[in-house]
């Protein structure tokens, strides 16, 4: 059973075109430097712990209100039972996104296979030669590969997102990635926000690239998707 470490009860921006709750989950298997949610990647005690009978009472009382729900973290794919309560969430009617970090293609498959989420978020971290610095681990991208292969066939509405980051990515890298993904449907280019409590605290208060330069970034990365858009700006 999973124990949830946050809930933000209403949001009208995390699943796109929807109303919805989002539920936070601990841990991570990365260390991304520029991480916003160090408290549950480290597992640090928040004092916070809803359990999933909370959650669905919760649900039970927002029937009607909400759409659906998001599952993030941390890296919700993480937890064996993430599947069988998205299953639980889907059988009350309501419809589920999940956040993922790609590298649990595993459990993104059944996901998709038991028809368990109706949109899945994957963050790319850098391009492949950048991988591990933007990620702070070494990765496998064979199991990164994967979960982009298993997403784009999957049917269901998705979305490819990156943080940029002048420290980690260069615009060749971020053009890179854009090559990478070609032919995927939507990607957005995120702002970074350095003026939040991050994993790695040098990067607080460091450069963020200007609206001009990741507008221009995101023009280099039209020829690839259906849909490029910058959030954050
Ligand atoms: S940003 Fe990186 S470290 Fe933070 S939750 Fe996502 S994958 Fe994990």
């Amino acid at each position: 059973m999973l124990v949830f470490k946050g809930i933000q009860k209403t949001t009208l921006i995390d699943f796109p075109g929807k109303v919805a709750c989002t539920l936070f989950l601990p841990k991570c298997n990365f260390r991304c430097p520029f991480c916003y949610n160090a408290q549950l990647v480290l597992e640090k005690d928040t004092g916070i712990s809803i359990t999933e009978k909370e959650v669905f009472d919760f649900l039970d009382e927002r029937k009607g209100f909400l759409d659906g729900i998001c599952i993030t973290g941390g890296e919700p794919l993480m937890h064996p039972s993430t599947a069988e309560f998205c299953k639980k969430v889907k059988e009350k009617g309501l419809l589920v996104k999940v956040d993922s970090n790609g590298s649990f293609p595993k459990v993104l498959k059944r996901l998709v296979e038991e028809s368990a989420v109706d949109y899945i978020a994957m963050d790319i971290k850098a391009s492949r030669e950048n991988y591990a610095k933007a990620a702070g681990v070494n990765v496998d991208l064979t199991k990164i590969d994967e979960s982009i292969g298993i997403i784009r066939k999957s049917g269901i509405e998705y979305e490819f997102r990156m943080t940029a980051i002048p420290s980690l990515h260069s615009k060749d890298d971020i053009v890179a990635v854009g090559k990478w993904l070609n032919g995927s449907k939507r990607f957005f280019l995120q702002q970074f926000n350095p003026d939040v409590p991050l994993l790695d605290s040098s990067l607080q208060g460091s450069k963020t690239y200007t609206k001009g330069e990741l507008l221009q970034f995101s023009a280099a990365l039209k020829p690839f998707f259906e849909e490029v858009a910058v959030r954050g700006i």
